[in-house]
């Protein structure tokens, strides 16, 4: 596919791809430039949840930029920044009093990476300060972020400059880095949380941030029952801060107002991006639970960090216009409902010789892709199957999110689905045809290489 521009100004994320030309985007459908249709199985990636040209949306965005677009939140609050900030913390758990605004994901954790500190600073223990994350996370793209991130492809470049922060395994079940099984099972993967801590030293840790479901490169892997319970357990004993990171999960994503309530855990700190905007603009948010906020509000200490676009006045109604949406036609219930119905669909891909995993909860899914499914041994990176799987797909007129490195960082192939919530069963049934066409094609080819 070759863009309709000869010349390129844009200096793509790929050097050596060639872009379509977006033109135009309706329900879960986009368009390029050349009128061809792609179902958008991928909701952009894990952003478009109510569908691409709302009305509404561009209702709210009308009205608001009547009055005002942008106030300088050094200066004002406003009814937009208000508004958005309630709608945000009706759908945390009980206990989340306050919301720090910014503008991505990466910025959402950033902003929880220095809450922590700043927390544990002002309750005199200024030695707490190492994050613990997981291999395989990610959780964005600035320095801190990708300290926390643990996706080693990602980390490879930049390693000289990130934070000397530790990782732990992920409960990547279908590989137990434990070698267990479901009934062997004792978390040894929450476990591992503890035995880290006590390594590094509880006065040196200042936080655990985990994602409830994950979204790239481990392919929606959840966790299982118990694990998030157990996390918990050690984060309070060792008087270490619990960071969720939704930016993928929320709002909605899996079936539930966040990815965490599925094991009704309550964290101290939450970060949503993606989804809270929809894709409509670009949008971040760190949810703040009382007990953290109230080491600030006692101390009368202002929590030194700031953008200049965090709580841009704008942006907020837009976040606002979205989650009402969500509200209005009840789309977290049907994420739910689609999500079974795609989930079930799914399951019949494992007739493929190269499925080896499907997994994923609400309208977040995922499958993993092998060489060998008796012994699982995954398929040589280099070959980048998963990749080929998403191309083969959006040639056939389809968008899924390829992911690698899922086995030990290097190998594993991974195609997840985030699908707009408002998509249609038949629309499913299209998504898992297309995406069975697409695996047999490159399944083909590469058994046969
Ligand atoms: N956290 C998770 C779980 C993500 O998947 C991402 C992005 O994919 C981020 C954080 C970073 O978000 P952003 O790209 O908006 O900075």
């Amino acid at each position: 596919m070759t863009a309709t521009v000869n010349a390129d100004r844009v200096f793509h994320r790929e050097i050596d791809r060639d872009y379509p030309m977006v033109d135009r985007g309706e329900g879960i459908y986009v368009f390029d430039s050349t009128g061809r249709r792609y179902i958008d199985g991928a909701g952009g990636v894990f952003v478009v949840n109510i569908g691409h040209g709302s009305p509404a949306v561009e209702q709210a965005i009308a009205t608001q930029m009547r009055r005002i677009a942008f106030a300088h939140t050094g200066n004002f609050t406003s009814e937009a920044e208000q508004r958005f900030s309630a709608q945000l913390l009706a759908l945390a758990p009980a206990g989340f009093s306050k919301v720090w605004m910014s503008t991505s994901g990466s910025a959402a954790n950033e902003t929880a990476l220095k809450l922590a500190r700043h927390y544990h600073l002002l309750a005199g223990k200024p030695e707490k300060t190492k994050v613990i994350s997981r291999w395989n996370s990610y959780h964005g793209s600035s320095l801190g972020a990708l300290s926390m991130t643990g996706q080693t492809r990602r980390r490879e470049p930049y390693e000289p400059y990130l934070l000397n922060f530790p990782h732990i395994e992920p409960p990547y079940c279908y590989r137990c880095p434990f070698g267990k099984t479901p009934d062997s099972c004792a978390i040894d993967c929450a476990e591992e949380l503890d035995r880290m801590i006590r390594r590094i030293g509880a006065q040196y840790v200042s936080a655990f941030i985990v994602e409830p479901v994950s979204g790239g490169p481990l392919g929606a892997l959840a966790a299982p029952d118990g694990y998030f319970a157990r996390v918990r357990e050690i984060c309070d004993r060792h008087d270490v801060l619990l960071i969720v990171d939704e930016v993928v999960t929320g709002p909605g994503r899996t079936g539930r107002n966040l990815g965490i309530d599925h094991w009704g855990v309550v964290p101290d700190l939450i970060t949503m991006a993606k989804g809270i905007g929809g894709g409509y603009v670009p949008i971040g948010a760190t949810l703040v639970h009382e007990r953290v906020y109230a080491a600030f509000e006692t101390s009368g200490t202002s929590f030194r960090h700031g953008e200049t676009f965090a709580g841009h006045t704008l942006t907020a109604a837009i976040g606002s216009a979205v989650l009402d949406e969500i509200d209005r036609l009840d789309l977290v219930a049907r994420a739910a409902r689609m999500g079974e119905m795609l989930a079930a669909q799914l399951e019949a891909l494992r007739d493929l010789p190269i499925v080896g995993d499907v997994r994923g909860k609400g309208l977040l899914r995922g499958i993993e892709l092998v060489r060998d499914k008796a012994t699982k041994a995954p398929f040589d990176r280099q070959r980048h199957v998963s990749e080929q799987v998403a191309d083969e797909a959006m040639a056939q007129g389809l968008l899924v999110i390829a992911g690698g490195g899922c086995v030990d960082g290097v190998d594993g192939d991974t195609i997840a689905l985030a699908p707009p919530y408002i998509v249609e069963p038949a629309e499913i049934q299209a998504i898992v045809d297309i995406l069975r066409s697409a695996i047999t094609a490159v399944a083909i080819r590469e058994l046969a290489a």
